[in-house]
């Protein structure tokens, strides 16, 4: 990666958290001109999206990782989730999901944000082909039948940067999505996630679990041999509370609700709170641009899909691109881009509502609700079928999936293989 050195580009990148580096780094082969506008200055520690958070990555992920060719360098940070244990606090259901019945070694893999971005950075240091511009916030944005105009402003100068497609990879808060004034669907579910770092009397066996509590789902995701990480979600207005307990206080209540599946919880680690909202923005493409990541879709973590989603459509906007110069066109043409939309709309759907209805669902505790998805629950477990359906859907598996995600190169016929 070079610094600043040119203001023209083909892929202009705003957002270099884990979603905009993994576009640069699978377009890394491409003859491509690429440069990376991110906003806080380029060093892992202080990046808010390489924070201490654990990513539940699919085994869909770990295929896009691996053919982008930096998983190996993850995998001395990854622990393999072998089953995923649902259940419901207090009642009957509950569901097996396991990594043999897929005849695959994981279903997913936990890893910190930090050890994804740790990985990432390095290889972007590698490439010669992506330029860096941090720190740099957009602060204009025009386009012209040939290019996009991108202002930033750069250590309290103006700077302007052309490009002939622009990605906007810039979160939840997205920049490129204000400026350009698209709609966007903001959802406040009035609960946040906090998130430590737990010590268990027991060994997890590589099971994840997600319980689904009166207050809010709950995870307790694998780390080292004794160590899960807890993601748990709680109304808006008890976090001042949750967050304030002692030590003692807080592993009392996280047992109280999560039950003895690990023996008694011994220690917790500092503690850190989300709130959370499902933001989907209303165009994903117009000329010369395309949405991925957070700024396109931010959603609940209770089913550990965000990034997944996000680098799928990594996987698909880097082949779109590329299968576009094969056929010596525009990367930036609407057309192009409106592939790459339309190939998204249903993961996207599917994993949203997914999503969305587990909220849903599970924070009700109406008798019919509980009722319901107890039954649920159960069918999962029961029904091959469903599990199965269910099983594809967690390992990101499901439905028509780009070369990356196949463990294929970018290189090949429009769709082929
Ligand atoms: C508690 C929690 C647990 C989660 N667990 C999981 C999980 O288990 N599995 C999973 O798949 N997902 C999970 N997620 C979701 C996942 O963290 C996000 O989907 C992912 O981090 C999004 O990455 P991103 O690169 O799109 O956005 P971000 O990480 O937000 O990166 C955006 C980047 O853009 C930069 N930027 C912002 N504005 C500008 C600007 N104007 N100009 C230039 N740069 C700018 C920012 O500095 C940042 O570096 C979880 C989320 C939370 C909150």
């Amino acid at each position: 990666m070079t610094n600043q050195t040119q203001n023209d580009f083909d892929v202009l990148i705003v957002g270099g958290g884990m979603v905009g580096a993994s576009l640069a780094i699978a377009l890394r082969d491409q003859p491509l001109r690429i440069g990376m506008i991110e906003a806080v200055a380029w060093q892992v520690e202080d990046q808010p999206g390489y924070d201490d958070r654990t990513i539940a990555l699919a085994w869909g992920s770990r295929r896009i990782f691996e053919s982008m060719g930096v998983w190996q360098a993850m995998t001395p940070d990854a622990t393999a989730i072998k089953t995923i244990h649902v259940s419901d606090q207090g009642h009957f259901g509950f569901t097996r999901l396991d990594a043999r019945q897929q005849q695959v070694e994981a279903l997913g893999y936990v890893i910190t944000a930090r050890s994804i971005g740790k990985v990432l950075t390095q290889q972007l240091a590698k490439q010669a082909n992506v330029t860096l511009i941090s720190p740099a916030t957009v602060t204009n944005i025009d386009f012209s039948n040939t290019c996009t105009t991108v202002t930033v402003d750069q250590e309290g100068q103006s700077r302007q940067y052309t490009s002939s497609l622009l990605v906007g990879a810039d979160g939840v808060q997205s920049t490129v999505r204000e400026l350009l004034s698209i709609e966007t669907t903001i959802n406040d579910y009035g609960q946040t996630a906090i998130i430590a770092n737990l010590t268990t009397e027991k060994a997890h066996n590589h099971i994840a679990f997600e319980r689904f509590t009166r207050t809010g789902p709950m995870a307790l995701l694998p780390l080292d041999k004794n160590r899960c990480a807890l993601v748990w979600t709680v109304e808006t207005s008890q976090v001042d509370e949750v967050m304030s307990l002692d030590d003692d206080a807080f592993l009392q209540a996280v047992q109280k609700r999560f039950g003895y599946r690990l023996g008694k919880l011994l220690k917790v680690g500092k503690r850190d709170a989300y709130p959370l909202c499902l933001v989907r923005a209303q165009e994903q493409v117009r000329e010369r641009l395309a949405l991925v990541g957070n700024a396109a879709h931010t959603l609940h973590p209770v089913g550990g899909q965000g990034f997944n989603l996000g680098l799928r459509d990594v996987a698909t906007l880097a082949q779109v691109i590329v299968e576009a110069m094969q056929m010596e066109k525009d990367i930036g043409h609407l057309p192009i881009l409106n592939h790459y939309a339309d190939w998204r709309m249903n993961d996207h759907d599917r994993v949203i509502n997914f999503t969305d209805n587990l909220v849903k669902l599970f924070s009700n505790d109406s008798l019919l609700l509980s009722f319901a998805r107890n039954i649920g629950l159960l069918a999962a477990d029961v029904l091959p079928p469903v599990k199965k359906a269910l099983l594809r859907r967690t390992m990101g598996i499901h439905g028509y999936l780009p070369r990356l995600a196949r463990g294929l190169s970018l290189q090949g016929n429009w769709h082929g293989t």
